[in-house]
Order: C-alpha cells, then sequence, then structure tokens
C-alpha cells in the first residue's frame, strides 16, 4: 500500500516523501529544498532513501538533494536543465520511473519554470497521485519566472485533463491567500465560500490543506476556470480589456494574481 509523508519545511513548502509499500522502509522524496529535516524525518520513522525526485531548478526545491545522494548513495531524478547540476539520472516527457513496486509517468509541465516536470503515480488501489511542483497549488497557480503564461495555460490544461479523483501534490502551502484572490474573481462561488471555511479550519489545526483533489480545483480553483464567462468577465473588468481566447484570459488572470 502507497503512503505520503508531508514533510513541512521553511515558511510555507511541501516535500513530500513517496512511501511505495508501507511493509517496506524505501522511500522517495520529492523536491527537497533542505536535507536536514528529510533527514531527521527519515530517521525518526526508520525510513531507508532510495532517490530524490526533483520537478525544477528553484532552490527552495533542490538544496537538499546533493547532501542526501551524498549521505544516502540515492540517485537525483529531474529534468534536463542545466540549472540543476546535481541531477545524476535525467528524465523527459513520457519517462517511466521505477520506484520500488510501482512507476512514476513523467508529465513536461513548463509555466513556471521551463523545466519543469511533474511526477504522476497511478495505482489500482487508489486515485492517481500528482505531485505538481510548483505548477498547481490549491486554489492557484505557480507564478511565471522563464516560462510564458500560454505554456503555463496548457500545462494546467493537461493536469485538468486528468482523472477528477487524482490527488495534487504541490510544493507550497498557498491556499488560504489563493482562496481570498479567487474570491475577488467569483465572489459567487458558493463552493468556493465553503471551501475557505473548510480550510480554514484545517490551518488552524495545523493540517496541510494538500493534497487537494482535480475535482475541488476545477471547481474553485480560477486559474483552471478560464474558459467560464463569469471568469472572463472579472478579469476583463478589472484588466480593462476585451478578452477572447480562454489563454488570454488565463494570462490576464495571473497578471491580476501578480498585483494583488
Ligand atoms: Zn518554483
Amino acid at each position: 500500500m502507497l503512503q505520503i509523508h508531508t514533510i513541512p519545511a521553511f515558511e510555507d513548502n511541501y516535500f513530500w516523501l513517496i512511501q511505495p509499500d508501507t511493509q517496506a522502509p524505501c522511500s522517495y522524496i520529492i523536491d527537497p529544498g533542505s536535507a536536514q529535516v528529510v533527514h531527521d524525518y527519515l530517521k525518526r520513522h526508520q525510513l531507508q532513501l532510495g532517490g530524490i525526485l526533483l520537478t525544477h531548478h528553484h532552490h527552495d526545491h533542490i538544496d537538499g538533494a546533493a547532501a542526501l545522494r551524498d549521505q544516502y548513495q540515492a540517485p537525483i531524478y529531474g529534468p534536463r536543465s542545466v540549472r540543476i547540476p546535481q541531477v545524476t539520472h535525467h528524465l523527459g516527457e513520457g519517462d517511466k520511473l521505477p520506484l520500488g513496486n510501482m512507476t512514476a509517468k513523467i508529465l513536461e509541465i513548463p509555466g513556471h519554470t521551463l523545466d519543469h516536470i511533474a511526477y504522476l503515480i497511478e495505482t489500482t488501489e487508489q486515485p492517481p497521485h500528482l505531485f505538481s511542483g510548483d505548477t498547481l497549488f490549491g486554489a492557484g497557480c505557480g507564478r511565471l519566472f522563464d516560462g510564458t503564461a500560454p505554456l503555463l495555460h496548457a500545462a494546467l490544461q493537461r493536469i485538468a485533463a486528468l482523472p477528477e479523483d487524482t490527488l495534487i501534490y504541490g510544493g507550497h502551502e498557498y491556499t488560504l491567500a489563493n482562496i481570498r484572490f479567487a474570491l475577488t474573481i467569483e465572489p459567487d462561488n458558493t463552493e468556493l465560500q465553503a471551501r475557505q471555511a473548510l480550510e480554514t479550519e484545517k490551518r488552524q489545526q495545523g493540517i496541510a490543506t494538500l493534497p487537494t483533489q482535480l475535482a475541488i480545483e476545477k471547481r474553485t480553483n480560477p486559474f483552471l476556470r478560464c474558459h467560464l464567462n463569469s471568469v472572463r468577465r472579472s478579469v476583463e473588468q478589472i484588466s480593462g480589456k476585451s478578452l477572447t481566447t480562454d489563454a488570454d484570459v488565463f494570462a490576464g488572470l495571473r497578471l491580476i494574481k501578480d498585483r494583488f
């Protein structure tokens, strides 16, 4: 049975630890921005490290990778990017990475950065798990660094096409701030209002709002709702521009969020 452990780090990062089989101590860490917190967690839970999986080159996602590699003799998997020289095994679109008795499928989803990849684990007994790095968050999406709005929009559309029960593991706890913004775009979205109460309650109890479910995101995350008239009208009103394509609405929405 697959188990995903949550390792909170820094202000609001999550390093996700994948344990493919709860009967076995082997595990894989996603985006370790720091080695110490991962090392402490492995020790406390008597787990071994079989590999380090990176989604993109940002420091808060990779800075612990080299120390963990040296300490555990574990390979570092990641995108083909000159900005992550620590990577020992490069991955690209469609590659399949064996993780114990399961497999992660690689999706290239540039947008937040050009080198961004995601890891999709599909099992027969559980919903799919997507480790989306800084591409999709609870009620929001990543900022544009070296990627472009059309690329990020296409990446999110790809994720939106996954099964509705897919669990999304993003790299940051941004959900409450994202919901506050989302409510300015869709003030009448009752499900979004209900979600705000629910997620606020979780945070008050120190519980992570991630993973989130794709179906919930499609109903409450404005960045996955750019095809709706209500979202388009809000973005047009705030930006003062008339917008035709979903990708234009997305670009406008991303810009408004940057200034929020
Ligand atoms: Zn990032």
